[in-house]
């Protein structure tokens, strides 16, 4: 693959529901200049615009199917050409829930070897952390109600994350809820989903480059960002 270090790189964080990824790239975001693609605010957005991929989108959540891995992997993709101009601004980009699957990290990796605009340096992180932690975790976590917001809260006292006002959001006082997919049913099926694929995922990264190392992200905020750091050598 013909990679030009001087362009932006892919970070891509492989990691259980409630491992932080978010919290992470929040961080890089705010510390580091990174952008911050989450896929499923994406797609709630394409929901919203009813674009030609959100109403595909919506009509598989809404026949209980899942979203299937070329149609995430397109979405990803046209947000990517998007931000070409920011490719060449040097910015990097992480990946926060996007790939999934080895389908999905295959078809990526096809769209970007074949696309010269797109072509650039990928890391990939894994975010390890126990599943008994995670189910903790997760139930005490809320978000903020404002879609242009989304902030993360925790109630789960290690984290650090509880907002200074019960139930409002720091940043803009809309109303914190709790996500359905955060409940303890959904949460054991994501992590049963999670440890199907993510194995796959390692492996393939592994063998095509790209794949950095582990960080334990039980610990607080500032050591798994400093961790990072040291792990990707910046
Ligand atoms: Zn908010």
């Amino acid at each position: 693959m013909n990679r030009d270090n001087s362009r932006s790189q892919i970070f891509i964080f492989i990691g259980p529901p409630g491992a932080g990824k978010g919290t992470l790239s929040q961080l890089c975001v705010h510390k580091l200049g990174w952008i911050q693609l989450s896929t499923g605010n994406l797609c709630r957005k394409h929901i919203a615009l009813q674009t030609n991929i959100g109403k595909q989108i919506d009509f598989a959540i809404k026949s209980g199917k899942l979203i299937d891995d070329s149609l995430m992997t397109s979405m990803v993709i046209d947000w990517l050409i998007n931000q070409v101009d920011l490719l060449d601004l040097k910015k990097n980009i992480i990946l926060d829930g996007f790939p999934r699957t080895l389908e999905q990290a295959k078809l990526f990796h096809n769209v970007l070897m074949e696309n010269s605009k797109l072509q650039t340096k990928i890391t990939v992180v894994r975010l390890a952390i126990d599943d008994t932690i995670v189910i903790s975790r997760l139930m005490g976590r809320s978000i903020c109600k404002n879609n242009d917001c989304q902030k993360v809260y925790s109630l789960y006292s290690e984290a650090g994350l509880a907002p200074r006002v019960q139930g409002s959001c720091d940043d803009c006082s809309s109303p914190l809820i709790k996500r359905a997919d955060d409940e303890e049913p959904a949460v054991k099926d994501r992590l049963i989903s999670y440890h199907r694929h993510a194995n796959d995922l390692i492996n393939f990264y592994q063998n095509i480059g790209g794949y950095k190392g582990e960080l334990n992200v039980n610990q607080s905020l500032e050591q798994v960002f400093n961790q990072f750091i040291s792990l990707i050598g910046f």
